[in-house]
């Protein structure tokens, strides 16, 4: 196994995506499940820190050493099995999503919950339940997770099959391959929100192998991951609309996201049934134009939809959606609609530009980024968008505001120029938080806590939950060895 420890060698692994920074002793690069389970035996024996990371395209700093060693996966990146007849595949951890979903191509397979950064590992994915467009369809990583193998802080070995073992109410038993058995008892949360990444998922009567999708690293590493897979679709309709207004953006959005749900109560074949619905801002549409000139003068918002098409429904839904863009007075003339793969890839690029480029503003600035994750209930997304928006406005902060608003997911990210906009945009950055955790939001709806939100997870559950979520922490991890920093703040407790 290769282990690094010269400090110009391993830079690049003491950061994440949103700027955040740190540092360590060593990176180890672990080839197998052996070299894992000997890191974590010596780590516990020595007391040492360790931080398994990903691609590192975290935005939390959940990948960023403290101190200790970090543990790489790259090196664990093959594609076990893809079985077209039963449609899963089994995976190592260090898969480069990209490649992977480049592999499913050949398959006419489909692995949907992808987020809008493909430069992620599925391990990455799986430990942050990572979503992004078609979560409006489909749902997050967690819906798509049939098996894990997983490796305890302690080095113990379990295999979890989704479906095989279920809560009973508020207790979970887990048994490792050796036949040691835990007992944990699960918080009682009550959250109503199609997308919330926000510490544990914990739910009565709940499967076992949701409470490690979305753990951060903190319960255990994945070694193998089983992922369920549908056929992929015959033609996806894919366009830009561009408004003349926020009001009208935000209306087709409501509008189209209705009728969704509406067509999936009905089952009906040839309906509006939204696959991504994802909305820019105005000052987002202007940080892209540089790179995109064919953005519209005058536009005020833009929104990004797909839908999947059969051979037979194409022309009959094309029609229903130029109606629905006709009657919240879309630009039809210059929004951008798909010809091809090609033109339906250069829009995902588009929305991924957004991001990319947020990030890159906060890193030539040496910050570390303030992008909002929270989503609200459906019924408060509009009202919640105007406050949001007004009190980002009156501080005189650049700032874009973008994200999944089929699932009522905002990123407002603030682009602080100097140490003192960056403490304006520091404070109004928890306000916003606390006040859609206030009318029933999450602060996280996809990203995780981190170690950047830590406080935010208190203001969320309280401190009894929080309490009861870290009591099922340390039954795993009675040494704290393992990711310890993420989700809990050791210095609250
Ligand atoms: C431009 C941009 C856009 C993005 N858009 C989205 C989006 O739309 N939706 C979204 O959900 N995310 C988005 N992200 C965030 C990011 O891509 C995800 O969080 C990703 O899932 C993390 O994968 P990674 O391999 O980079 O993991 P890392 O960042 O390296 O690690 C993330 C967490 O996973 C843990 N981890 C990694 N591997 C394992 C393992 N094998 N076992 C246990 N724990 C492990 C780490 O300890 C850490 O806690 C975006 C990021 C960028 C840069």
């Amino acid at each position: 196994m290769i282990v690094k420890t010269d400090q110009a060698e391993i830079q690049n692994y003491l950061k994440d995506a949103s700027n955040t920074k740190g540092f360590c002793d060593a990176v180890y690069f672990p080839e197998n499940a052996n070299d894992i389970i000997n890191i974590l035996k010596q780590a516990n024996e020595n007391k040492i820190a360790v931080t398994v990371c990903g691609n590192r395209t975290g935005l939390t700093g959940a990948s960023v050493p403290k101190g200790g060693i970090v543990l790489s996966t790259e090196k664990l990146n093959k594609i076990i099995e893809i079985n077209e007849k039963e449609k899963y595949a089994i995976v190592e951890p260090g898969v480069l999503l990209a490649d992977f979903l480049k592999e499913l191509k050949s398959y006419s397979l489909y692995y949907p919950p992808d987020p809008t950064e493909l430069n992620c590992f599925i391990g990455g994915t799986v430990a942050t339940n990572a979503s992004g467009a078609k979560t409006f369809k489909y749902g997050s990583t967690r819906d798509f997770i049939l098996g894990l193998e997983i490796i305890l802080p302690t080095g113990e070995l379990i295999n979890i099959i989704r479906g095989k073992n279920l809560a009973d109410g508020n207790i979970l038993h887990v048994s490792t391959e050796s036949n040691k058995s835990y007992k944990l008892k699960i918080p009682d949360i009550n959250i109503a929100l199609s997308k919330n990444a926000a510490g544990y998922f914990c739910k009565e009567n709940m499967d076992v192998i949701d409470l490690f999708i979305g753990s951060e690293g903190t319960l255990g590493i994945f070694k193998r991951i089983k992922l369920k897979l549908l056929q992929a679709p015959v033609k996806v309709l894919s366009s830009v609309i561009f408004f003349n207004s926020e009001e009208n953006g935000l209306n087709f959005i409501i509008d189209a996201r209705e009728k969704s749900y509406s067509t999936r109560q009905s089952k009906k074949i040839i309906a509006i049934d939204v696959l991504a619905l994802e909305y820019f801002d105005k000052n987002s549409l202007e940080l892209l134009r540089e790179d995109y000139p064919n953005i519209p003068v005058n536009t005020e918002s833009a929104v990004w939809f797909e839908q999947e098409l059969n051979d037979e429904s194409g022309d009959q839904l094309t029609e229903l959606w130029l109606e629905l863009i006709g009657k919240h007075d879309g630009n039809i003339n210059d929004s951008w609609i798909a010809m091809n793969d090609k033109d339906k890839s250069e829009f995902e690029k588009f929305r991924h530009a957004i991001s990319a480029k947020v990030n890159e503003f906060i890193s030539s600035h040496n910050y570390r980024k303030l992008g909002t994750d929270f989503a609200v209930p459906d019924n408060q997304l509009k009202d919640f968008y105007s406050q949001i928006k007004n009190a980002v406005s009156k501080t005189g902060l650049s700032f874009v505001i973008y994200g999944h608003f089929g699932n009522s997911h905002i990123h407002l990210n603030m682009l602080p120029k100097n140490d003192n906009e960056l403490e304006v945009a520091k404070k109004l950055y928890n306000d916003i938080c606390y006040f859609a955790i206030k009318i029933g939001g999450t602060f996280s709806a996809e990203h995780g806590v981190g170690k950047n939100k830590t406080e935010l997870l208190y203001r969320m559950y309280g401190e009894q939950v929080v309490k009861e979520m870290f009591e099922i922490k340390k039954t795993f991890d009675p040494n704290l060895v393992l990711c310890y920093g993420n989700i809990f703040n050791p210095s609250l407790g």
